[in-house]
């Protein structure tokens, strides 16, 4: 055994050229826990407000408008300092802050989906069963059906009457309010149901969400309990059946986000997938002072079906954006998106300790290990994935270690177990350096998935020093 005070040259050459992971906690101080805290805490409220991407992009419009953002126009002038958004369609949104430096050397990009994996009612949803009432559905995303029922779910979206107008319905969240449920089978009678495979445990036409009991009084009609249904919703919304024909409705999980573990060190709620890497990308886009670059931080829909769809990154509404702004400068779009550089902001699955099979642990990522930067995504052979260059990981890793932004790397699974792709390849499809950076999650696409307050923190200030570099 070496004596005290005397170095030991192994241990000092091994902490010069081993890479070593450390649990965030230990790295920052007393003070620093309790900014990842507090920040955490308006999070929270963000969570528990937008279910949907319609009422994410909604808060969006408040909290952008109140910071001093306006609607861009096409053609507006703009010079450095002005802060600018579009609203596509009330489900995705592009927010700007014209930089310093001139726009032809591109924008810096933060790029994060507000849609989550749900369960949507179908076009033509009511009907009476065994003096039941109930909604068809066709789930959205990817879930694990079984997760979804015998638990109280709310009801978020929008309807188009016959006329054209429009009514928003949101119900469920209050304390007052009365929730709705998926039901499923009693133990003591499923013994069939039991032999069915996970995947098949719940079948998808077994997702019907349960409204209504109680029957329309003193009548001898047929479907007196649906009749009622509709009565109530008639009064309360004025719409009839024929209504939900031009209708979007969301069942999620009801109730706020909450703390999790007795030293409140994680927040469990439904829809951090993505919107833990949509509002700190927000967050970041509202608290930069004045960037050098134009900041353009884009929170998209329908990623979890692919992004296709006129409010999905497949299609071409951000780059249509980035040419309307290059032309404000009398620029061409396609040098500007040349230029740019991106940030995909999205999650990674952080390891379990009761599933440890599915993750190879030394390129997992970890909860409380800070902000995720993951190369490549994708699945057997990289395939589907963009694959950021070496140059460019080294750029953003020299950046997050300048602005002391703990982070560390991650990987979808073990080779060929599995994987999953993000809006990154779409982004760099445009020609745009891009890489993959978000945070850590615990029960990904459950009702109620887990992320780290450290982590989350860590994901803000890895926004803000791009955004500000
Ligand atoms: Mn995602
Ligand atoms: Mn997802």
């Amino acid at each position: 055994m070496a004596p005290k005070n005397e170095k030991d040259p192994a241990k000092e050459l091994k902490e010069k050229l081993f890479y070593q992971k450390k649990h965030a906690a230990t790295l920052l101080s007393e003070k620093e826990l309790k900014k990842c805290d507090k920040f955490c805490e308006e999070y929270k409220k963000f969570l528990t407000f937008a279910k949907t991407e319609r009422k994410a992009v909604d808060y969006s419009v408040k909290a952008l408008e109140d910071a001093g953002f306006r609607p861009f126009a096409a053609g507006m002038k703009l010079t450095a300092g002005d802060r600018v958004y579009i609203n596509n369609r009330g489900k995705a949104i592009i927010a700007a802050v014209i930089g310093t430096k001139p726009l032809s050397e591109g924008v810096r990009l933060c790029a994060a989906h507000i849609d989550s994996p749900r369960i949507d009612l179908k076009q033509c949803p009511l009907y009476e069963s065994s003096e039941l009432a109930l909604f068809k559905t066709h789930y959205y995303g990817g879930i694990k059906k079984y997760q979804w029922t015998a638990r109280p779910l709310s009801l978020h979206g929008v309807v188009v009457r016959a006329d054209g107008s429009q009514v928003s319905v949101s119900i469920g969240e209050e304390e007052n309010e009365p929730v709705f449920c998926v039901t499923d089978l009693l133990p003591h009678l499923a013994t069939e149901q039991m032999k069915r495979t996970l995947a098949d445990g719940i079948r998808g036409e077994e997702l019907n969400l349960l409204i209504g009991s109680r029957p329309f009084r003193d009548t001898k009609e047929s479907e007196a309990v649906k009749l009622n249904i509709l009565s109530i919703l008639f009064e309360k919304y004025g719409i009839t059946e024929a209504d939900f024909l031009s209708a979007e409705l969301e069942a999620v999980p009801a109730g706020s986000a909450r703390d999790v573990g007795f030293d409140r060190s994680m927040i469990g709620s439904y829809g951090h997938d993505d919107r833990v890497c949509a509002y700190t990308a927000l967050a970041a886009t509202i608290d930069c002072k004045q960037p050098a670059h134009t900041a353009v931080t884009i929170l998209t829909d329908k990623e979890e079906t692919g992004s296709d769809g006129n409010t999905g990154l497949r299609s071409r509404y951000l780059e249509y954006f980035i040419c309307d702004l290059a032309e404000c400068f009398g620029l061409n779009g396609r040098a500007v998106l040349s230029a740019s550089k991106c940030l995909s902001a999205d999650v990674n699955a952080a390891f379990d300790p009761t599933f440890p099979d599915v993750l190879e642990q030394r390129n997992a990522a970890f909860l409380n290990y800070g902000v995720v930067v993951t190369k490549f995504t994708g699945a057997r052979g990289k395939s589907g994935t963009s694959d950021a260059s070496a140059e460019y990981v080294g750029e953003i890793r020299a950046l997050l270690d300048k602005n002391k932004v703990i982070w560390q790397t991650g990987e979808l699974g073990k080779v060929d177990l599995g994987g999953g792709g993000t809006v990154a390849a779409y982004i760099a499809n445009l020609n745009v350096d891009t890489i993959d950076v978000g945070v850590p999650v615990l029960n990904m696409h459950a009702p109620m998935e887990i992320v780290s307050k450290i982590d989350t923190y860590m994901a803000y200030r890895a926004f803000l020093c791009f955004i500000n570099e």
